[in-house]
């Protein structure tokens, strides 16, 4: 256990106010948004500046207590949940937007900073920051990077790392990393700044970020195609990529989520259909109305049952909040809901949904699948109870069986979750024993006292809590 002495170290470093060690205040950071997972750390803190990041850093590694990255805990791959307990650095208290920079069209911001407040500055300016998970009302910026997050603009504008231009942060032996800057072009030495987003608080912590903004979009048209099966669903999003058309975003609902969706936001889904995609496109008006009229005719043409266009910018807004809570929705349905993050090449999808419709029936579970299915990223979503042990083997059967078809179809078991400690099993099936190996040395480079985030992306020897 941490001592007495440590933890006053740390409330003369950073204040009594951003320190934590009771077991009341720590347990609800030993979860994330994962079920089944958690464990707890000995002592929280709460920085403010990087010098209260590198101070509780430099105290974790004289008293060799594992250091955990953390934002807001919206992970879903076990990210920020101490497995060998220790000390958790949460940054959402690092929450300042530095500068918005609009002659270079880059925003710099503290890792603490809710995604969705970096977006709202930044249109205040009329500039546009793209990347919109799910949980952008939530999540920051920091665990944005670390998990390279996606959202429901993902197929036109890309995902967090297509924006990250800079990061400061500090490495596991207590160095100051910069890596990038504001230039668009950079190829001075190795690319850090790539290997750094998207892995998962295990090689620094970031604390400030520079993004790149780009102008919005001028207009923008909704429409919402309904299906009698999923499977048709699933064509009609690669017969549209296959058009040569690339909306903004393609979202996918099935009937088990359009029903929960519609029991959460009530705005009038209809209960019958077998799935609906919400598309939008945007850009300059008159490509905007050409696209739009573009991916009807596609949707007529596949054989959608009901098309129909958003009435207004209001009503639009309300669909694109309803499939954001697609997850909740679900959630409040069963005890447990089990998601996860199959992604497959677009011509893959209607194969996809088959074989989770399959799979679902052959292992008699209730299955929600929603996701953005523009990019092939689906969240098929087991309704579960962990109580039920004969439950839970047939979900993770079901999954097991899912990935052999994703994998085989060159698909990936993370689109955008990340691989965490939930997915640790997967990792080695897609890439194999000597790509583990490789990831195993740039962690150990980065790394040498294990201390950083330990347990998580692969297996670790000396994994579980301390003592
Ligand atoms: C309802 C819901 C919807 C979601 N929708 C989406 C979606 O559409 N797309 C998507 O990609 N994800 C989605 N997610 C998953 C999650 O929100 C993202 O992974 C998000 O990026 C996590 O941010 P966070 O601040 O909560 O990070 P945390 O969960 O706290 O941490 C995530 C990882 O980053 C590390 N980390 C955090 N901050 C730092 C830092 N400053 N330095 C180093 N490491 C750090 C942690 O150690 C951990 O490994 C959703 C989650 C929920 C609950």
């Amino acid at each position: 256990m941490i001592s007495n002495t440590a933890i006053k170290h740390l409330i003369d470093k950073l204040g009594a106010a951003n320190v934590a060690s009771e077991k009341e205040d720590l347990l609800v950071l030993g979860y994330d948004s994962t079920p089944g997972i958690h464990y707890l750390p000995e002592v929280a803190v709460f920085p403010t500046s990087s010098e209260g990041v590198l101070a509780a850093m430099e105290l974790a590694g004289n008293e060799g207590l594992p250091i955990v990255p953390r934002g807001s805990g919206t992970g879903l791959s076990g990210g920020s949940v101490p497995v060998q307990g220790g000390m958790i650095i949460c940054l959402n208290r690092m929450n300042r937007i530095l500068e918005i920079d609009e002659e270079n069209l880059t925003v710099t911001a503290q890792a603490g900073v809710v995604t969705l407040d970096l977006f709202n500055a930044v249109a205040e300016k009329g500039l546009f920051y793209p990347p919109d998970p799910g949980s952008q009302k939530i999540s920051t910026l920091g665990g944005n990077i670390m998990e390279d997050a996606g959202g429901l603009r993902g197929l036109k504008y890309g995902v967090t790392r297509d924006y990250v231009m800079a990061l400061k942060g500090i490495l596991p032996d207590g160095s100051l990393l910069t890596t990038g800057g504001k230039s668009v072009k950079d190829v001075a030495g190795y690319a850090l700044k790539d290997l750094l987003v998207g892995s998962e608080g295990t090689l620094g912590i970031i604390t400030e970020a520079t993004f790149k903004l780009i102008p919005p979009p001028q207009a923008k048209r909704t429409l919402l195609a309904y299906f009698k099966d999923t499977r048709t669903a699933g064509a009609a999003v690669s017969n549209i990529i296959a058009a040569k058309i690339i909306p903004s975003t393609m979202e996918i609902m099935d009937r088990a989520t359009i029903n929960c969706v519609e029991d959460y936001v009530k705005i009038g889904l209809p209960r019958e259909m077998a799935a609906l995609l919400l598309i939008e496109v945007d850009g300059h008006p008159a490509a905007v109305l050409e696209e739009a009229d573009a991916v009807r005719v596609v949707l007529e043409r596949v054989g959608a049952a009901h098309i129909e266009e958003a009435a207004d910018a209001d009503h639009a807004n309300q669909l694109a909040a309803a499939r954001r809570t697609a997850l909740s929705a679900l959630a409040r349905v069963s005890p447990t809901t089990l998601l996860e993050d199959a992604t497959v090449p677009r011509s893959r999808l209607a194969e996809t949904f088959d074989e989770i419709e399959r799979l679902a029936e052959k292992f008699k579970l209730k299955v929600g699948t929603f996701g953005h299915a523009g990019d092939g990223n689906l969240h098929p979503t087991v309704l579960c109870d962990e109580r039920n042990q004969d439950e839970m083997e047939r979900a993770h059967a079901f999954y097991h069986e899912l990935y052999e078809k994703v994998l085989a179809w060159g698909g990936t078991v993370s689109g955008e979750h990340g691989i965490g400690l939930a997915k640790i099993d997967y990792l080695e099936r897609q890439i194999g024993a000597g790509g583990v190996n490789v990831m195993r040395r740039i962690k150990q480079a980065f790394d040498p006292g294990g201390l950083l985030n330990p347990g998580k992306i692969f297996r670790d020897t000396t994994e579980g809590p301390r003592g």
